[in-house]
């Protein structure tokens, strides 16, 4: 395979910048967010330079170009992940807006006393606590997926937990942010759908959507969500997919311009999706930038970067053995592009911040996944994640880097 990682990096201003510093800037932090390419940078550019208005209000034409700009946005969104219709993507704020909004949305209509929602152990935040949010207000239940010591979920529970009239949601990461399990998202919910094909499934995609093929008429979930700024387009910019029939059987969430139908003062009925979850002057900039990284994505191909990170991926598996003290955490089947360890040296937060004095960047913390750290019995880790962009010099830095840590701490 013909992956030119370097062509690939140099079209990333900020590491081609620092890749002239004296300590090259080794930036393992691609979990966190990516940095983003000039192509990107260029359609937001051109858009406030060249073509700026706001979206559907005016007649001008500039206002009818953006408008299409924006649609053709949601029609590469829709391609991207392969949903059956423009109108399943809604644009949100990211992932956890996404989240939140299937679960206030979906929850606050379908939800009473009693229901349950199945999550995992493996959860960010953004997919444990908008349930919990949702689940105190209703009165809902939470259960868990437990997860096995390399990493894995442990699928066989899924019958015991799942219960049919029951449970109403299984929200899961497709990609753990924290061990990197790459979960088997297909089989999963072909297993929920054996047990009562009326449970919603919402798939968290923020750590696949830019490593992964996504398919989600293949996959059969029911919502989808991830962010842009994780797979080389803009912050502030993602995207909850969810199956047409129940996003029109959804309640809007937020009240404002462009989300009705009718208003009178007596009665609003409202548009039809995704109209009908987008209220106010949407980040059009950012769902443009947002195209260009699926056209971005497209040009250099998912699966040929996904191959690329598996590769950064075992060559830092195996270079950082060398490192006395370090202890990967967990071994899943399938691990995506990152990497949590801890130091017998030193905490987290200690080795990232010596590592930053060598310009590496790395994260330490618990990455907003607390119940991760409390089940693996770790208060941190520090997480090495890598992109299109990596390169293996990066990671021989990282190992030199954490074996300096080794010499300041013994
Ligand atoms: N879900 C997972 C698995 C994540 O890794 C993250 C971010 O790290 C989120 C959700 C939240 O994404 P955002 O902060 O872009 O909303």
């Amino acid at each position: 395979m013909n992956y030119d990682v370097e062509k690939i990096r140099n079209q990333f201003p900020v590491l081609a910048l620092h890749d002239k510093d004296p300590k090259p800037f080794a930036f393992l932090d691609s979990t966190a967010t990516t940095q983003k390419p000039e192509f990107v940078i260029n359609a937001m550019d051109n858009f406030y330079r060249k073509h700026y208005s706001s979206i559907k209000r005016g007649v001008y034409s500039m206002a009818a170009q953006t408008t299409d700009a924006y649609e053709s946005a949601r029609k590469k969104a829709a391609q991207f992940i392969n949903a059956k219709r423009e109108s399943e993507i809604v644009f949100t704020r990211g992932t956890t807006a996404s989240i939140n909004l299937a679960a206030w949305s979906y929850g606050r209509k379908y939800l009473k006393a009693d229901d349950e929602i199945v999550i995992s152990a493996l959860e960010h935040h953004a997919n444990i606590v908008s349930w919990q949010l949702i689940a105190e207000e209703r009165g809902a239940k939470i259960k868990v997926i437990p997860v096995a010591d390399n990493g894995d979920l442990i699928l066989e529970k899924i019958p015991e937990l799942v219960i049919p009239g029951k449970t109403k949601i299984v929200a899961f990461a497709h990609i753990s942010n924290t061990i990197g399990t790459e979960n088997p998202v297909k089989e999963i919910i072909r297993t929920i759908r054996q047990i009562d094909p009326s449970i919603k499934v919402l798939v968290d995609a923020a750590q696949s959507a830019p490593h992964v093929k996504i398919d989600v008429q293949d996959l059969d979930c029911d919502f989808l969500a991830f962010s842009g700024h994780k797979m080389y387009g803009p912050t502030g910019i993602g995207v909850l997919y969810g199956k047409y029939e129940i996003l029109e059987s959804m309640p809007p969430l937020e009240g404002g311009g462009e989300m009705i139908d009718q208003v009178t003062f007596e009665k609003t009925t409202f548009a039809l999706p995704p109209d009908r979850f987008e209220a106010g002057t949407p980040p059009i900039a950012e769902v443009i930038g947002l195209g260009a990284a699926i056209d971005w994505l497209n040009q250099v191909g998912i699966e040929a970067i996904y191959q690329h990170e598996q590769e950064i991926l075992k060559y830092a598996e195996e270079k950082l053995r060398e490192v006395p003290g370090l202890h990967i955490l967990g071994a899943p089947k399938h691990r995506g592009s990152l990497l949590s360890f801890t130091l017998d040296s030193a905490h987290p937060h200690d080795a990232a911040t010596l590592l930053d004095e060598d310009g590496i960047a790395v994260r330490s913390g618990h990455h907003c996944a607390q119940p991760v750290m409390k089940r693996f019995n770790v208060p941190a880790t520090i997480r090495a994640s890598f992109g299109a962009y990596t390169q293996k010099w990066e990671i021989d830095r990282l190992v030199e880097g954490l074996l300096r840590v080794n010499r300041i701490f013994a």
